[in-house]
């Protein structure tokens, strides 16, 4: 029963403010319900468990896929993806203006994988910041 990712779901999206924990849309932008993500897929051992699951929208859930890891862009090394249970988000990615940069080397493979600043995905970026800007404002 605890092998069931269902029965985490509620904690890990409160514990993500129901925001995808890669990209960091909110779950009532995005076009489909979030997913629960094995951040060590299940075919690498990981398990099903709070430590291992992160809350993630479906684009970055479907592009991550089982990976671990991948090529920084701007040095062609490896470097493993953003671990949201390990990592800051603020430590490794920076928003400007739509888009987000990668400050580390794992921000960057994880920027390039997860095509985080795919043309669409900017562009709902942007417009939700406005809103929030112009609510907040
Ligand atoms: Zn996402």
């Amino acid at each position: 029963m605890r092998d069931n990712p269902a029965v985490f779901r509620e904690e890990v999206a409160e514990r993500a403010r129901r925001c995808c924990e890669y990209c960091q849309i909110p779950e009532d932008a995005a076009f489909a319900p979030h997913h629960l993500d094995h951040i060590v897929a299940r075919k690498h051992g990981g398990k099903t468990s709070l430590d291992n699951l992160a809350y993630s929208c479906s684009l970055c859930n479907r592009r991550k896929s089982s990976d671990l890891s991948s090529v920084d862009p701007s040095t062609g090394q490896i470097a493993l993806l953003f671990n949201p249970r390990r990592d800051l988000w603020q430590e490794h990615f920076e928003l400007r203006g739509g888009e987000i940069a990668g400050l580390t080397s794992s921000g960057r493979a994880t920027v390039n994988l997860l095509r985080l600043n795919h043309p669409h995905r900017v562009q709902e970026r942007r417009i939700r910041l406005g809103w929030v800007w112009t609510r907040e404002s």
